[in-house]
């Protein structure tokens, strides 16, 4: 079924906001990531702040690989190696953007849809072991889940990527982390990713501008690239 879109999205720069033009197909998650998914969710794990610091994180590896790969071949960017947070509290959205080496359909399948990281792995061994029981909490925090620890504060995640590889198209990637996700091409998709947020109510408090300069202060001080929160560098 074809969707056309014209609904208004976040957009952390000014000019053309990105626009779903292709269809949008439904893929369920793997099993295992399911269940990770849920995990996360109901996680009463008090400090789901850190998933800025994931997000920071895997932005940062993103312009890493754009510069390491820009040495070697053409890539299709020019835009700065930096990392912009947007907030907007009346929205209760948490954005952020880098302009690395984005995603092509399927990365953006193989490393949102599946498990393929060590950590998320290691961490689901780890409860399997000790048959669910245990702390949830205390395994979250000794792993890390990565990308995923954004559905501890997010009831709906986007994800608007382009791959650097020249000739790539632009897609968006958004779920409600119950069981499936869409893909669908878009267009006015910068180079890089970016990731919107739809805060939870009970997470409102990281659309807060003064809360979130103080987590990345907390976390990302060494961060090899510029990090700017509503436009100002942190
Ligand atoms: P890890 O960073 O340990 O690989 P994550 O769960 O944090 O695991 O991220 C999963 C994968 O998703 C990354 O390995 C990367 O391939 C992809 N990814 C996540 N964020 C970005 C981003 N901002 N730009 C490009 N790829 C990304
Ligand atoms: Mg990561």
């Amino acid at each position: 079924m074809a969707s056309y879109s014209t609904e208004s999205q976040a957009s952390t720069e000014s000019g053309d906001e990105e626009v779903v033009t292709g269809k949008e197909e439904v893929h369920e998650f793997k099993t295992e990531t399911k269940r990770l998914l849920n995990i996360v969710a109901n996680s009463l794990y008090s400090e789901k702040e850190i998933f800025v610091r994931e997000l920071i994180s895997n932005a940062a590896d993103a312009l890493e690989k754009l510069r390491h790969t820009q040495s070697m071949e053409s890539m299709d960017s020019d835009k700065p190696l930096e990392i912009r947070i947007s907030l907007d509290q009346d929205k209760r959205q948490f954005v952020i953007q880098d302009h690395g080496i984005g995603m092509t359909l399927d990365e953006l399948n193989e490393n949102l849809g599946t498990i393929a990281r060590s950590g998320s792995k290691s961490f689901l061994e780890k409860l399997e072991k000790d048959g669910g029981s245990g702390s949830r909490e205390n395994i979250i925090g000794q792993f890390g889940v990565g990308f995923y620890s954004t559905f501890m504060v997010g009831d709906r995640i986007k994800v608007y990527t382009r791959s650097a590889k020249p000739g790539s198209k632009g897609y968006c990637w958004t779920t409600d982390g119950q069981g499936s996700y869409t893909v669908a091409e878009a267009d006015n998709v910068a180079v890089g990713t970016k990731i919107v947020i739809e805060l939870r109510e009970d997470c409102k408090s990281y659309a807060s501008q003064l809360e979130i300069d103080s987590i990345i202060k907390k976390y990302s001080n060494f961060v090899g690239f510029p990090i700017y929160l509503n436009g100002e560098e942190v």
